[in-house]
């Protein structure tokens, strides 16, 4: 969470959505990046925090610290807190048993052959397939939960605003109109492959992880179809099935040692 902190402004404000537009020009690019919308953070950081609550697998401790920081935006009465007291809570100095976050960073799935490499956006996306899988296993509230949570989490506080501008672009397009648990988890899984579409042989690609449509046949044979027209198809049902699997919470390692 430090990570994501360090590229935080310097309060979280709540207030009048502000609507979303690039107004960040890169001039050797050109490239739009989306700005920090500071009125809607606050929104944001509860909506995020409430769906870990309810549907991140992790350690009974990191849940019990999560719950707590929950407690902790509910009750606020201002429309702005600063980071240094959100990271009191986080850091829980108000000393609630059994409730903390792990020290330090240590990538287990998303360590890269490289420190640059994978790491904290390879976990977002994990993190993000994890809960739309949960969300579905437990018959959550519905697909809008999740989906609008992180795709305000991603606009308040990802770092890489690029990313942001690109993954609201294509929230923009069609998430509004996902309608079932299933459909959200398959809507992040084509997003995702998407993605990994336009950044395969970018600078940014580990070489020991390169960027592929997912998941490939080595992993899940009967997600792939017939090609039609010269084109690969999917069978999403299969997907479906997998990403129940891959992404379920019995994978989880909650005792993991090296
Ligand atoms: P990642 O793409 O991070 O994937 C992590 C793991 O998820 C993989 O190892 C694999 O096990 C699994 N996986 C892969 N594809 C799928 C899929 N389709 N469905 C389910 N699981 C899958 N970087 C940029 O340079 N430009 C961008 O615009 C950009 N946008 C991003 C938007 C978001 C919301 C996020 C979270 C990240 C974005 N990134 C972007 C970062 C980039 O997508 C990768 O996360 C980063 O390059 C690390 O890649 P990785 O090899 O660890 O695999």
């Amino acid at each position: 969470y430090s990570y994501a902190l360090q590229r935080l402004p310097g309060v979280v404000r709540a207030g009048k959505p502000q609507p979303v537009v690039p107004d960040v020009v890169d001039n050797t690019t050109g490239q739009q990046w989306l700005p920090f919308n500071r009125g809607k953070a606050l929104t944001d950081l509860k909506r995020y925090i409430s769906v870990l609550v309810k549907y991140f697998p992790g350690r009974p401790v990191v849940k019990n610290l999560l719950q707590s920081v929950e407690a902790w935006l509910l009750g606020l009465e201002d429309t702005e807190v600063s980071y240094s007291s959100l990271l009191s809570v986080l850091e829980n100095t108000a000393e609630v048993p059994n409730a903390v976050l792990p020290e330090g960073v240590r990538w287990v799935a998303c360590q890269g052959s490289q420190p640059h490499f994978r790491g904290y956006p390879c976990s977002v996306w994990t993190l993000f397939h994890v809960l739309t899988v949960q969300a579905m296993n437990t018959r959550g509230a519905g697909p809008q939960e999740v989906l609008q949570a992180m795709r305000g989490y991603v606009r308040s506080f990802f770092g890489c605003r690029e990313c942001a501008s690109h993954f609201e672009n294509m929230a923009a397009e069609s998430m509004d109109s996902v309608r079932t648990l299933s459909a959200a988890a398959l809507w992040l899984w084509s997003r995702h492959n998407r993605v990994n579409n336009r950044l395969a042989g970018a600078l940014s690609e580990d070489p020991l992880f390169p960027k592929i449509q997912w998941p490939p046949p080595e992993l899940c044979p009967s997600c792939h179809g017939v090609k039609l027209s010269g084109e690969h198809t999917w069978k999403q049902e299969r997907v479906l099935a997998f990403l129940k699997e891959h992404f379920s919470s019995d994978r989880i390692l909650l005792d993991y040692l090296e």
